[in-house]
């Protein structure tokens, strides 16, 4: 019998990079031994970021670092900065195999017709060519309690600073009937929670046949026996129709939980940034997820030092978020993207005070995670057990994103318990098993 090579996989970068790495894994578990990017392999697939300056540099640095531990080995790289730049990555030598984001659909046929090059084979499509959704499936991942189930891709918002459009192509759904089946799947192999993904989740739907939303699917998902939760991640703010709202507000199997970018609190630099909504509608929105939705946790992100964000932008932006009462944001530095149109603005913020600002800010994150937990004390909420941590103490998550230590027997792993909290600590909770 032919011995099986061995794959090991790295990613980069967000949640729909890592599902596809994940579905990439899948697809070749049947002809490959699948190892840890830690131990020795015959092939590397590195699943790269470009979304920051600083994710090209950490892809590169990955990349050659894979090649002088193991020069016989073959290296394939994929992603988004594989998809932006494959000419660059081209450049690296030791390099046998560029795939484009697309082009991760066809890993497995690909790999098994490469073998090591003095120069690397190119496969990176126009993603701007691709009209439908097509990926890979998973039936499980790499927790044992959450998976995440992507399930669209692309994006058309063309955010003055983002380079997504151009590495994700058009927004594109997958069709309703199949992530029933792959959410249906993973229920089957234990998973309790699942978190839809995608680049613009709320755009969901526009592309299929017959009129179906996030809403929609939220309510078909409900019905999938044996799931005990579903979680969405980042879902922008436009997309947050009233009937979604209302819909996540019935559905009690639909956590608490709305990540909706803000990116910034000062109306001129929104509009730089071709976000479609001024600090009006955003508070309304938040407003009235809030009178709808008791106890929900909205997390958000804030990019900090955009070209003509001057120091009254900021403090409008700090105080902003003040006011929102977040219970955690994602801060960003602003990371200048050639070919954005953001590049071309005036007003360039020194990398000195992007730092400060965005070192303020995460104060400020930390201070609103600990005021929203605290605001819990007392009362029990249910968490999905996840594991056990290093201290012996059993941990999860609350469905309004709060996560919870307390001490529990093993067996309670993958199950909803309900948790009184006693004690806050930073970034997390202690509580009582009740
Ligand atoms: S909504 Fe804006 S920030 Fe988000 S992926 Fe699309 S263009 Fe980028």
């Amino acid at each position: 019998m032919k011995e099986q090579r061995s794959v090991a996989f790295h990613t980069l970068g967000c949640k729909v990079n890592q599902y596809d790495t994940q579905a990439m894994i899948e697809a070749l578990a049947k002809d490959y031994k699948i190892v840890s990017s830690e131990e020795k392999a015959d092939i590397y697939i590195i699943n790269t970021c470009t979304v920051t300056s600083r994710a090209d540099q950490k892809s590169r640095q990955y990349i050659r670092g894979i090649i002088r531990k193991n020069s016989e080995a073959f290296v394939a790289v994929t992603g988004c900065y594989a998809q932006r730049l494959p000419e660059e990555i081209a450049r690296i030598q030791g390099v046998d195999l560029i795939l484009g984001n697309e082009e991760k659909n066809g890993i497995a046929s690909v790999l098994d017709q490469a073998g090591k090059n003095s120069r690397p084979e190119v496969f990176v499509e126009n993603i701007d060519s691709r009209s439908r959704y097509d990926t890979l499936k998973v039936t499980r991942h790499q927790s044992h309690s959450r998976a995440f189930v992507k399930i669209q891709d692309g994006c058309q918002n063309y955010c003055s600073y983002c380079i997504i459009p151009y590495v994700r192509g058009k927004q594109r759904s997958r069709p309703l009937k199949d992530t029933l089946e792959e959410i249906e799947g993973l229920v089957r192999n234990g998973f309790r929670e699942v978190v839809l993904t995608g680049i613009r989740l709320g755009s969901w739907g526009q592309d299929l046949n017959g009129r179906v939303t996030l809403a929609t699917l939220l309510e078909k998902v409900s019905e999938i026996e044996d799931l005990k939760r579903v979680r969405l991640s980042s879902i922008e703010p436009r997309d947050l129709s009233e009937e979604l709202i209302d819909r996540i507000a019935q559905l009690p199997k639909v956590c608490r939980h709305l990540h909706i970018p803000l990116q910034s609190g000062d109306g001129k630099v929104l509009k730089a940034m071709n976000r479609p909504y001024d600090t009006f509608y955003y508070q309304d929105l938040i407003e009235r997820i809030r009178e709808k939705i008791k106890g929900a946790a909205i997390t958000t992100d804030v990019m900090a030092g955009f070209p003509g964000e001057g120091k009254g932008e900021f403090e409008n932006t700090y105080n902003f978020a003040y006011q929102m009462k977040f219970s955690k944001m994602h801060i960003f530095r602003y990371s200048p993207r050639p070919g954005t149109p953001a590049t071309q603005l005036k007003g360039k913020v020194r990398e000195q005070e992007i730092k400060k600002r965005s070192r303020r800010l995460l104060e400020l994150s930390s201070k609103m995670q600990e005021g929203f937990n605290r605001s819990f004390l007392g009362e029990t909420l249910e968490v999905l057990v996840e594991r056990r941590k290093e201290s012996d103490c059993l941990t999860g998550l609350t469905d309004n994103y709060i996560r919870a230590v307390f001490d529990g027997p093993e067996n309670l792993v993958n199950k909803i318990v309900k948790v009184k909290i006693t004690q806050i600590e930073k970034g997390y909770v202690i509580g009582k098993l009740m």
